[in-house]
């Protein structure tokens, strides 16, 4: 079944069994996140052999995405494990307080919380679950009034609605946890809960330092999950190469209702500047123990697939869940449905486009030809894969063949959508490289005798940004 929209699956204790994840993958998995909340370094540096292990085996390309866990904003832990608050009961949130928490308050991880509040200010703990209302602040302590009460239990996370919470989106554990994920070449790197650009600028250079020893250079992905992150999405978008539409915690800093505008928005401004986008949970949720999705979860994915999404994510579905194979079966097929009923309309998405760089325009112009010729495969030879990028951020119904020489490019466009990214060893000679790149497609049954398919390629070969040719070649 051809696919464009990429799947990312979480791994976790429901998946790490390799025959089960070769068969996830076999499935549709194109992306691996290694979610850094939980478990120790060495956990990842084993899961993330088994993968690159399991995705051979599979004759698959799958890229790894090392999550970095961020400032997640905690409580501290209760005497009994959990306590159940009451509408109206009153509750502090104290920042001093080293011994277990109980029904009258409990200790906070992150110090600074009585400095980001004032009186008036609503606290959501537990993804919102929970509502507390902040009465006063008292030195080190945030008294509250219990307005949603709920059971509440060690280490729940901690959102003020409207945003305003000054964490820095990086961590003392995220920056170890950077040196871990480049030691196994991670291809790329979420960070969680940015700010601004110079957040993930200054991961970046983390990733890049950490990463020179390898000659490696992760994608860079910015989860937008924080209020103040919404004002400043166009920076953010150019100091990274994709983002990630969090809609978890994001749900929780601006109201769930704006949520599915804000995704819509997302897509398209990450798709104008040339950079890929995750849409992220709760998108299978009750597959968790449901061997089924619902109407909703499978309107949800495909109404993201509609918007432009290069990707779908799955988070607690396929770590924790009872299914995770045959949510990744669910999911695969609702994106194929999806794309099939999609509406493309190149043409439109042309007119007072103008293209300053040659590779920009080769790029373009083998998208426009191949989609009025109809041709059965659009093919480019690529280093960077900065080629398939362009094309790959409008929509047409013929598949991308991305061909490179890099095993690193082939995995960083994994996640990109309509596009199938293939290693092939090819000659610095163009006429030998372009009859090698035929026979390769032939071999695989991607094209046969008598098929029209478009090609680019650069002169001289293998410079990355040096395409400069397009040719449109018929299958003899
Ligand atoms: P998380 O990020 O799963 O790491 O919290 C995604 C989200 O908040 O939606
Ligand atoms: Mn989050």
């Amino acid at each position: 079944m051809s696919r464009a929209t990429k799947i990312v699956a979480t791994l976790g204790p429901a998946s790490s069994d390799p025959a089960l994840l070769e068969a996830m993958i076999r499935a549709g998995v194109n992306v691996v996140r290694l979610n850094f909340s939980h478990g120790k370094a060495q956990d990842h540096i084993d899961r993330a052999r088994l993968v690159r292990e399991v995705a051979a085996r599979a004759g698959r390309e799958v890229a790894i995405m090392a999550d970095l866990q961020g400032p997640k904003i905690r409580v501290g832990k209760f005497a009994e494990g959990k306590v159940m608050l009451e509408n109206g009961a009153k509750f502090v949130l104290d920042a001093s307080r080293t011994e277990p928490g109980d029904l009258q308050g409990v200790g906070l991880d992150y110090k600074e919380l009585p400095r980001d509040v004032k009186s008036g200010d609503l606290l959501l703990l537990n993804d919102g679950l929970i509502v507390l209302t902040v009465d006063a602040v008292k030195g080190e302590q945030v008294h509250t009034t219990v307005k949603i009460g709920g059971e509440l239990s060690n280490n729940k996370g901690i959102n003020k609605q409207g945003g305003g919470l000054t964490a820095p989106a990086l961590t003392g554990k995220d920056m170890e946890d950077i040196k871990t994920a480049m030691s196994f070449q991670a291809d790329y790197v979420a960070v969680s809960f940015p700010k601004n650009a110079t957040d993930m600028e200054m991961a970046r250079q983390l990733c890049n330092v950490a990463g020179a020893e390898f000659g490696h250079k992760p994608g860079m992905i910015a989860k937008i999950e924080r209020a103040e992150a919404i004002p400043r999405l166009e920076e953010i978008l150019k100091a990274s190469d994709g983002i990630m539409v969090a809609r978890g915690d994001l749900a929780v800093e601006v109201g769930n209702a704006v949520v599915p505008a804000l995704q819509k928005r997302m897509i398209k401004l990450a798709r104008l500047n040339d950079k890929v986008v995750i849409t992220a949970t709760q998108m299978m949720e009750s597959m968790i123990s449901n061997p089924v999705p619902t109407r909703a979860e499978v309107s949800d994915v495909a109404n993201a697939v509609l918007d432009g999404t290069d990707a779908v994510m799955l988070s607690a579905e396929t770590a924790a869940g009872k299914y995770p194979l045959e949510t990744v079966e669910e999911m695969a097929k609702i994106c194929a449905a999806a794309e099939n009923a999609e509406h493309v309309e190149l043409d439109a998405d042309f007119s007072g486009q103008t293209f300053s760089r040659i590779d920009q325009s080769i790029a373009m112009g083998a998208l426009f030809t191949a989609h009025h010729l109809g041709a059965k495969a659009i093919v480019a030879l690529t280093e960077s894969g900065s080629t398939v990028l362009w094309m790959s951020r409008h929509r047409v119904q013929i598949p991308i063949y991305a061909l490179t020489t890099k095993v690193s490019s082939q995995r960083k466009m994994a996640l990109y959508r309509n596009v199938r990214p293939l290693l092939l060893d090819t000659s610095a000679d163009r006429d030998t490289a372009l009859a090698e790149a035929e026979r390769h497609l032939k071999k695989r049954g991607i094209v046969e005798t008598g098929d029209v398919y478009a090609i680019t390629c650069g002169e001289p070969m293998g410079a990355p940004g040096g395409t400069n040719m397009l040719k449109i070649c018929q299958v003899s």
